[in-house]
């Protein structure tokens, strides 16, 4: 699952994502809008046929190998494949397991260049400037800046002082702010500060300015949490939807202090907190900011893994299941095994095309073509599924879905904390095309009756990040319905400490069967 940095920045850019136009998601706080009339009902077993699936092929989930999936989910997080980050030898080794089960299991290449989709990815190198007053900070030295352009420059700029009051009164009493960045007052955004920002900025904009700046405690945290994932690289990202020019800078307290030292009536305390005068006056600071940022791009490569398993009508549309396999790699000798994530989906694309062979052998072969795609770059910004939907190995047209796999076989912290032992999965379903996804889901957990089902994710405060979390989220954009089935976030998320040994390998059976049966429906379902 991809990790946010920053979530707030993400909420904001979310909201800003929206007012821009399509894709048609819901807010973090208005409830959901997307071309769906009812919350599906997951409770509504009954309801559902499971007598379409034929037995042999109930057989061949039940008949699903722990212990394999076990053997190869240690294969894919040892110490060898070297935590799997993009464009690694790592990652090259574990595309080099999956291609070879592929070949194993006897899917077809998806093209004569064999099951190697290599996708090309540019990795960015920014160097930044901020001059507040006469002090110079370079990029990540106790500052922010939101949205994270390429290049941007602002020299000598205006600074005036927004007033004191802690709602949005200020925004009546601004001068002209032509060429101008604005200081946002402490108190009024001391909750839900970049949501606050997303609200006032393009009044600010409409009336001149060039930026906002501001401060709290809330830099110090993210300066921190960027710190530990500065070994992580960058890159371009076509999804990135943030329009570029207003930059947000965020400055620990301790700059602000600095800047304002030459301000007589201006002070900031340690936790952000400006005060002035009571007088709600707006006015012009003595001191001017600058701003510069360049970016610099290399090129790197990096193999998706395509198997394709071909159905038995040929003018049916296709299935394309997805399960990223890159991770975080090494922070130098320290491994990110990435056991769950996602080793877990990967090992789990490789037994559901086992099985759906399995079932081929034995007479059950599906309707629908299903091409098996082990991506790669989702932690680095869904760099190998926005490849694959810019180059798909099916028309995008007649792809009827996605099935999406990212982490499994975990109970997450918050089954945790309320049953010992959970027997659940996470679905997030987005069905804009009405093929009946969740009918699908639902009657092959009828016909497994294992798992129970959480939709949590497809509500408010969690379904942006679920939406855009994860390699469906490419297919989404281009209006192709989804599925995706994870188990949530542990507490070893993205950590060191997220190693196979941790796996409960019954659940990630389980999930896996019941995500076989769901395959072996979206593939079989009526219609096109
Ligand atoms: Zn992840």
């Amino acid at each position: 699952m991809l990790r946010f940095l920053l979530p707030p920045i993400f909420v904001a850019s979310a909201a800003a994502a929206q007012q821009a136009g399509p894709p048609a998601v819901a807010s973090p706080t208005s409830g959901r809008s997307v071309g769906r009339g009812a919350q599906p009902d997951l409770s509504a077993v009954a309801s559902a046929k499971a007598d379409t699936i034929p037995d042999a092929v109930v057989a061949i989930a039940r008949s699903t190998p722990a212990a394999e999936l076990r053997r190869q989910l240690f294969a894919l997080a040892a110490p060898g494949m070297e935590g799997r980050r993009m464009a690694t030898r790592g990652d090259s080794a574990a595309a080099r397991y999956v291609a070879t089960r592929f070949t194993e299991l006897r899917l077809a290449p998806p093209s004569h260049r064999g099951y190697y989709q290599p996708i090309s990815a540019r990795r960015r190198t920014r160097t930044a400037t901020l001059t507040l007053g006469s002090h110079s900070y370079a990029f990540g030295e106790g500052w922010i800046l939101h949205p994270r352009s390429d290049s941007m420059q602002l020299r000598n700029v205006a600074i005036v002082y927004a007033g004191a009051d802690s709602a949005f009164g200020f925004m009546n009493r601004l001068p002209d702010l032509h060429e101008k960045a604005v200081l946002l007052p402490g108190a009024a955004f001391r909750s839900g500060r970049f949501e606050a920002i997303a609200r006032i900025e393009k009044t600010l904009r409409d009336r001149g300015a060039v930026a906002v700046l501001w401060t709290d405690n809330l830099v110090t945290r993210i300066l921190g949490r960027r710190q530990a994932n500065a070994f992580l690289p960058e890159y371009e990202n076509s999804l990135d939807e943030v329009p570029a020019g207003f930059p947000e800078i965020g400055v620990v307290p301790g700059q602000m202090s600095a800047l304002l030292a030459g301000e007589s009536s201006l002070s900031v305390d340690s936790v952000g907190t400006i005060s002035g005068p009571q007088s709600l006056e707006t006015f012009t600071l003595q001191s001017t900011l600058s701003l510069e940022v360049k970016s610099a791009y290399t090129t790197e490569t990096a193999p998706n893994v395509l198997g394709v398993l071909r159905g038995t009508d040929p003018d049916a549309s296709c299935i394309v299941v997805t399960a990223h396999r890159d991770h975080d790699g090494l922070n130098g000798k320290t491994l990110y095994p990435g056991a769950v994530d996602n080793a877990s989906g990967t090992v789990a694309l490789i037994q559901l095309a086992n099985m759906m062979q399995q079932a081929a052998r034995a007479g059950h072969r599906p309707r629908r073509t299903i091409v098996f795609a082990s991506v790669t770059g989702e932690e680095r910004g869904l760099l190998g599924s926005s490849w694959y939907v810019s180059q798909p190995v099916m028309p995008l047209e007649k792809t009827r879905a996605v099935l999406n796999i990212d982490m499994l076989g975990r109970v997450d912290s918050f089954y945790k904390n309320r049953r010992a032992d959970s027997n659940y999965t996470y679905v997030l379903v987005e069905d804009s095309a009405g093929v009946g996804l969740m009918n699908e889901v639902r009657a092959a957990n009828a016909a497994f009756n294992a798992l129970h089902l959480d939709d949590r994710y497809t509500r408010p405060p969690y379904y942006q990040r679920a939406l855009r979390g994860s390699d469906h989220y490419p297919f989404f954009r281009k209006k192709i319905p989804f599925v995706c089935f994870s188990t949530g976030f542990n507490e070893d998320y993205h950590q060191p400490t997220d190693t196979p040994g941790k796996i409960n390998y019954v659940l990630l059976t389980q999930q896996t069967q019941l995500i076989f049966l769901t395959l072996w429906n979206m593939a079989n379902s009526e219609g096109r």
